[in-house]
């Protein structure tokens, strides 16, 4: 890092992105979040202490090279600081707003200070690159003549193909949906990833020669068939698609629903498709009750306020975190602190330490939400325990929930079930770290259908390393970096 003094933190305190006051933001579906200034910019990266073993790289999953890049943009070197990102990570665009960013809590400065503002300045140097010209498509100096088929054009599925398209291959995305991004498509509000975003990284990876098919169905429409047939090699990235259920009375009350079909149909209304009411419900107008936290969980109380609704509760199962923990405890892990999240400013309320054991309706619909409180302990071996309070129950209106306790594992009937491949006992499908090879010959699984419910940098990663391993499988050998 080529800087005079490293002891910037002392100079500049830590600095975040302004966000678009509560009032105007909820009132539209476009991102909230403002950059820094490039002068702000610059010193914050300036607080980087360049650490001789640096926590951040190796708790990043894409291990980007953020003291290296720090030192760039202190520098105002963004073209050098956008190729070093870039050679370790597809999509730093998405990350840069998504990431919940493992590598701030094991930023040293952490220890005593506040970390490094290292997710803002990622997403800086993608944005300058974008802005600048400087993303182009990286076409392979030469064509190969095997084919790949990834299925699934989530964030593992793309960056599988992109790595294997440009080293050659003829690369084919067959996608259900009728658009291709995965849950970065449908699933993530547009007040966190709008759309165009992902758009213009699309026509990047088109440009460099990976063909998108998209409503085919694989495993469940013969149309798939021809491609796989075709194949030198098939990965899978198809997700996790089984959410966990609650199985209590008056669940089959209708006005509740899963998370994510709900938060679909919010973004095929913002991308003008007609959503017919009957099929998913707005909240306009509605209480509104989100069963989980967690990132799906946020995104709905978030989607249920822009909608309209009437009062939005957030119910946790656990009870809530402590404000502070000795971070010399944990450290460079995070420690289990209460983390707000935007949605709570925008007038969500949360309930914590709260179980469902039941719903009650009135014609078929759901009106209310019966609670019982939990009380948490550990057990001489560690293990949490919970029992219920011996008081009467809760009851809380609602006539929408949404049920967001995240996802099981991956689909099994169709693809997964026709092709015999063998499970993980978690139910994802069982692949090597290493070579990503399931149990079927020439198929490979990454993402969260072999990792089972994760983060999109995590997604990012398998799919790089799935496309090394892909190379290594068809050609022998791989230059394809092993992150
Ligand atoms: C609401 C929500 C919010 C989230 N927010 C965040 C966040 O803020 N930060 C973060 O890091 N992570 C977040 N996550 C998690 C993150 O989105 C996932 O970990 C990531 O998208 C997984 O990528 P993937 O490519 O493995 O699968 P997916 O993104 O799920 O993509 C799988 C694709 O495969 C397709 N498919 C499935 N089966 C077939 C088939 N048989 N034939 C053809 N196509 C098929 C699906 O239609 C889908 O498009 C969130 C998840 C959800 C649900
Ligand atoms: S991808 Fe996530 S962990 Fe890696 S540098 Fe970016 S914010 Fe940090």
């Amino acid at each position: 890092m080529l800087r005079d003094d490293l002891y910037g933190f002392r100079r500049f305190t830590r600095r975040e992105p302004h966000k678009q006051p509560v009032a105007q933001r909820i009132r539209h579906w476009h991102e909230y979040l403002r950059p820094l200034p490039e002068i702000q910019l610059e010193q914050q990266a300036d607080r980087c202490m360049d650490c001789a073993t640096p926590g951040c790289h190796r708790y990043c999953p894409v291990h980007n090279l953020i003291p290296e890049w720090n030192g760039l943009v202190f520098n105002a070197d963004w073209r050098r600081a956008y190729s070093q990102l870039e050679s370790t990570n597809n999509f730093p665009e998405f990350t840069g707003r998504l990431c919940p960013a493992p590598c701030e809590d094991a930023c040293t400065l952490a220890l005593g200070d506040r970390p490094v503002t290292i997710k803002a300045i990622e997403l800086a140097i993608a944005e300058h690159a974008w802005h600048r010209g400087w993303v182009m498509p990286r076409r392979a100096p030469q064509r190969r003549h095997q084919a790949v088929v990834v299925i699934g054009s989530g964030p593992a599925g793309l960056a599988c193909a992109q790595q294997l398209v440009r080293v050659g291959y003829r690369v084919t995305v067959l996608e259900k949906s009728d658009r291709v991004g995965g849950l970065l498509r449908y699933g993530i509000p547009d007040f966190r990833l709008e759309k165009s975003v992902l758009d213009r990284r699309l026509n990047q990876l088109r440009a460099e020669g990976v063909v998108f098919v998209t409503d085919v169905h694989a495993g469940a429409d013969t149309q798939a068939d021809r491609w796989l047939a075709a194949a030198d090699a098939v990965v899978l990235a198809c997700g996790v698609e089984q959410p966990r259920d609650i199985e209590v009375a008056g669940r089959g009350l209708s006005g509740i629903g899963f998370a994510v079909p709900y938060l679909t149909a919010q973004n095929r209304r913002n991308a003008g498709d007609r959503v017919p009411g009957g099929q998913v419900e707005s909240a306009q107008g509605r209480d509104v009750v989100v069963i989980g936290g967690g990132d799906t969980g946020h995104d709905c109380v978030g989607t249920a306020i822009r909608q309209g609704a009437t009062s939005v509760t957030q119910l946790q199962y656990h009870e809530q975190p402590p404000w502070h923990a000795d971070i010399l405890h944990y450290w460079p892990e995070p420690a289990p602190v209460l983390r707000r999240a935007d949605t709570d400013e925008e007038g969500a309320r949360r309930l914590w330490g709260w179980d469902t054991a039941a719903f009650q309706g009135h014609n078929g619909r759901v009106r209310q939400v019966v609670l019982r409180r939990l009380r948490w302990w550990r057990d001489a071996q560690g293990n949490w325990q919970k029992q219920a309070f011996d008081e009467p129950p809760r009851l809380l209106p609602a006539q929408l929930v949404l049920l967001a306790m995240g996802y099981a594992h991956p689909v099994h009937a169709g693809l997964v079930d026709g092709l015999g491949l063998a499970l993980t006992g978690r139910g994802t499908v069982r692949a090597g770290d290493q070579d990503f090879r399931t149990s079927a010959k020439g198929v490979f699984a990454c993402g969260d259908m072999r990792r089972g419910q994760s983060l999109v940098v995590w997604a990012i990663r398998e799919g790089r390393q799935c496309a090394r391993a892909v190379d290594r499988y068809l050609s022998g050998y791989s230059e394809l970096p092993y992150v």
